[in-house]
């Protein structure tokens, strides 16, 4: 078991830390470069993401035919870990939320007709994405099984009628992928479809303002009224929109915690200098054993979530598809993020709690991890389920 990054991985993540370091966190420290939704303005994004195209460093999640860099889901590990020390950092490198997932999940299921005209543009940088799966209730949420939204076959096209809400990115975005029912079968009853957000039917009704910073494009409700598809635009086959939504939630749970993982060291970080230096009753902060506590607490914890992410890592590169190990991450990581910014913010005083540092930003964008891709307690219900299932074997080293 050999935990070391093979050299070129451990290059490229060295070349990714040294282009977020001089490029990227400047604009972080500017409040100029923020948008009135707290993200990167659009107009200081695109030249550094041609920067990044310019640089290699593009696209690490896609194969390199497609522009991409081809990179293992271990190697993607390393390197998204040094893009989310940046809160801009992900989406200068198309390695953010929801593309990323997206993309992920048509180079695995598309046909070559579907990538060539709803994936390339999303590699290329020139379209930007939304998954639509969750609804207001009593509709899909936690439980896909509830979902309302219905798709009724005419002749060689679908009907799509239905009300999603929370949609990352929808703002902005141009290709959508959206779930709807098809049949009532438990097991098959969901299909899942392409849609151009330019297609007749297809509304975004308002923008959700939420607790933190947002993607580009925001969290939006969205409605489908007499929405048509072409057949030639359902993904995979009639029935598979729960396979989809795996496969398109799988890998994104862990680049979630990769780039998470990144931001929670970033506040560690952040907390380094100032417990160094700050005094209090006669000691630096960092001599006092109440200090120590809260950070290594909270180094370990980021070290657990880095275990448990690169584990989850090496077993979808075997083709695996990981279900427990990701919902250990997801669980892991979203909670360690939220405790090693609280710890930074505790740590750093008064001025934790102002925006002069991006603890604050960290903080509120914290919230949302232990929700979104599956509330913390349902991925504790899919572990559960997995070890009254198999006993002892839930801990084998296969
Ligand atoms: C910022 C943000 C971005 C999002 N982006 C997207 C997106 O792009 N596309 C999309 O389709 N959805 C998106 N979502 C929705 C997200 O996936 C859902 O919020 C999540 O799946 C939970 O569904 P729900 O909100 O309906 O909560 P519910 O299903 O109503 O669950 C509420 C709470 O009940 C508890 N709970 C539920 N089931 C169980 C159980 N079995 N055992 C114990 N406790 C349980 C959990 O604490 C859970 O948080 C986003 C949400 C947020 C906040």
């Amino acid at each position: 078991m050999d935990f070391a990054l093979a050299p070129e991985t451990d290059d490229l993540r060295r070349r990714v830390r040294a282009f977020v370091e001089s490029e990227i966190m400047p604009l972080e420290a500017d409040p100029a470069s923020f948008d009135d939704h707290e993200n990167i303005k659009t107009d200081l994004l695109e030249p550094l993401r041609a920067k990044a195209k310019q640089a290699g460093l593009w696209a690490p999640q896609m194969p390199k035919a497609r522009g991409g860099l081809g990179l293992s889901v271990a190697a993607m590990a390393a390197c998204y870990e040094e893009m989310g020390r940046s809160i801009f950092g992900p989406v200068v490198f198309n390695a953010a939320a929801p593309d990323d997932g997206t993309m992920i999940a048509l180079e695995k299921i598309a046909t070559e007709a579907q990538k060539a005209r709803w994936l390339q543009p999303i590699v290329d940088g020139e379209v930007r994405s939304a998954f639509a799966m969750t609804e207001p209730a009593p509709g899909a949420g936690s439980d896909p099984g509830l979902m309302r939204s219905r798709a009724e076959r005419r002749g060689n096209a679908w009907v799509l009628n239905g009300h999603k809400w929370f949609i990352t990115g929808a703002g902005v975005a141009e290709h959508f992928i959206i779930v709807a029912r098809t049949s009532d079968d438990t097991r098959k009853g969901l299909t899942a479809f392409l849609v151009h957000r330019e297609t007749p039917g297809l509304t975004i009704k308002r923008r959700i303002p939420i607790m933190g910073p947002e993607e580009h494009g925001g969290h939006c409700e969205v409605l489908m009224e007499d929405l048509q598809v072409p057949d030639d635009d359902r993904l995979m086959e009639v029935g598979d929109g729960l396979k989809v939504t795996q496969i398109r939630l799988g890998t994104a749970r862990l680049t979630h915690c990769m780039r998470w993982l990144g931001m929670a060291k970033r506040a560690m970080e952040i907390a380094r200098p100032h417990v160094a230096e700050r005094e209090s009753f006669g000691q630096t902060l960092a001599e006092h054993e109440g200090v120590q506590w809260l950070l290594g607490e909270a180094a370990m914890a980021i070290e657990i979530g880095r275990l448990l992410t690169m584990r989850a890592a090496v077993k979808l590169d075997g083709g695996d598809f990981a279900r427990k190990e990701i919902s250990m991450a997801k669980i892991q990581v979203s909670e360690t993020l939220h405790k090693a910014v609280d710890t930074a913010i505790q740590l750093l005083g008064a001025r934790g709690y102002s925006k002069d540092t991006p603890l604050e930003w960290m903080y509120r964008y914290a919230r949302q991890a232990r929700l979104v891709d599956g509330a913390s307690e349902v991925h504790k219900m899919v572990l559960a389920r997995a070890f009254l299932n198999e006993g002892l074997d839930f801990w084998d080293w296969a």
